[in-house]
């Protein structure tokens, strides 16, 4: 969107409105804003569900022939079109030719992942060498941990957020316990101040001045499953390192949806799984990181014959040429079935740039946030009218594209409403609906139709005979 790089959203959506000689809230502005999108072309590579596939939707309220409005890539990113054609390429191959596959055709299963690898890095800032795709998120921050936590009676703490993603948190207790330490003295838990949701800056490097010296590892999401919250990275990075700990991220929200320089920030280690705004079908590939600066110094605890230089790995003598870095970490050959559907991602980020997709995410979000705030802000004068607060932080270098709503009213009748129209989002107990706007393939008309069928759900969910229709 060129010219409008400099302005905020609500600039952008009152500088258009002023044009067009509508109201920032008007359906025309939608459309302009889509019709300059210079991203728009890549929806195209995506299987968008028609609304009357989805399972909970019922079809005497919406034209079940549109595109569903498709809110949940943080979740699960939509499928690639190309994934099937790919994935049926290997099938063939497996078929026709069996086992020679592992050296032949455009992706040798012997090492085709390496040859995304140079995507993959690229998307989340890294050199190639930094960045490993395998296994699971979950086991991949096992592996790096078991290299990183090397606890000692003076530093044997790691530090988290309190409400960390379950699997992380889990993972956590399990290294500190199986590292003969006790999570309750061993794992500090991070917490937001009374009545606020987000962690300050402030408050993190507090902790880890006043902490750092018992702290062996600092552990952070890039970007807040629940919240939204995008973590100033460079600066959680370089507070740590300062008192001597190592300092990693959980990227599985922050790939390709914030702009990542692990490298240039100098963090220690990454993981991230590659399923949400990375597209590559549940349980898809996860990613890797560790700084090259600790290729030679920082090894794997544990080895496989994947860690092995590839060009004698199958000379099989038994006598290990670890590749150095995060290469070396490699257990297993790797799933090629998934291997397809990342390249088909990845080729799809690979036709644009972070920098460009962040552009246009600040505006879909910020677009999204302007029309939640005029019609749900709490309104005193009618203290019986629905409002929404938005949990994510309000300034856009703060968050990524997902915003997390709460309700004034209990959200689960909502949420059902919403999904009988075809919206697809995600809802966490007790009262909040997390809405991700991915750039990648979503537009300004996803959102303005939302707020309308947001409307409906809350009408037709509350007790109110006139609910708030937009
Ligand atoms: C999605 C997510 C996971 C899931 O872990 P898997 O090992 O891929 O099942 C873990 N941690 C975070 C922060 C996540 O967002």
């Amino acid at each position: 969107m060129d010219g409008f790089t400099d302005a905020s959203p609500q600039e952008v959506l009152e500088r258009v409105s002023v044009e067009l000689g509508c109201s920032p809230i008007s359906q025309e502005v939608a459309a302009y804003l889509d019709k300059h999108d210079q991203l728009q072309h890549l929806r195209k590579q995506f299987l968008v569900p028609k609304v009357s596939d989805l399972p909970p939707t019922d079809l005497s309220l919406v034209d079940g022939a549109e595109d569903c409005i498709y809110f949940v890539g943080n979740s699960l990113g939509l499928q690639p079109k190309l994934v099937k054609k790919y994935i049926d390429e290997e099938l063939d191959k497996w078929a026709k030719t069996g086992v020679h596959g592992h050296v032949e055709g455009a992706r040798p299963w012997a090492w085709a992942e390496n040859n995304i690898e140079d995507m993959m890095a690229n998307i989340v800032g890294a050199k190639v060498e930094e960045v490993a795709l395998m296994n699971g998120l979950t086991v991949n921050l096992h592996l790096l941990l078991l290299s990183f936590y090397k606890p000692t009676a003076k530093r044997h703490k790691i530090l988290i957020e309190d409400k960390a993603f379950p699997s992380d948190h889990y993972a956590v207790e399990s290294q500190i316990r199986l590292r003969g330490y006790a999570p309750q003295q061993s794992m500090l838990l991070m917490k937001a101040r009374a009545g606020e949701e987000t962690l300050r800056t402030e408050d993190i490097l507090d902790t880890i001045e006043r902490e750092g010296d018992s702290i062996a590892v600092v552990l952070f999401s890039g970007v807040q499953y629940y919240t939204g919250q995008l973590f100033d990275m460079a600066t959680i990075t370089a507070a740590g390192q300062r008192k001597g700990c190592f300092v990693g991220f959980d990227c599985a929200h922050a790939v390709g949806n914030a702009e990542l320089r692990l490298h240039d920030w100098g963090v220690d280690f990454a993981c991230w799984c590659s399923y949400k705004y990375l597209n590559s079908g549940a349980g898809g590939l996860a990613g890797a990181f560790i700084h090259e600066k600790h290729a030679h110094t920082v090894k794997p605890v544990l080895l496989g014959w994947w860690g092995h230089n590839l060009k004698t790995r199958f000379v099989m003598n038994n006598e290990m040429d670890l590749i150095p870095g995060i290469g070396g970490y490699r257990l297993s050959n790797q799933p090629i079935l998934l291997v397809c559907s990342l390249q088909a991602s990845l080729e799809v980020f690979n036709q644009t740039s972070m920098r460009a997709l962040r552009q246009k995410s600040i505006l879909l979000t910020g677009y999204l946030e302007y029309l939640i705030t005029h019609y749900y802000t709490k309104d005193e004068a009618n203290p019986k009218k629905p409002f929404v607060r938005i949990i994510s932080p309000s300034n856009p270098q703060e968050r990524g594209c997902q915003l997390s709503l709460s309700f004034s009213v209990p959200i689960r009748a909502v949420f059902r409403e919403l999904e009988k129209r075809g919206v697809a989002c995600d809802m966490r107990e007790p009262n909040v609906l997390r809405i991700a706007p991915v750039p990648l393939y979503n537009s300004f008309s996803d959102v303005h139709r939302f707020i309308s069928l947001l409307g409906s759900a809350l009408a037709a969910s509350s007790e109110l005979p006139q609910g708030v229709k937009p």
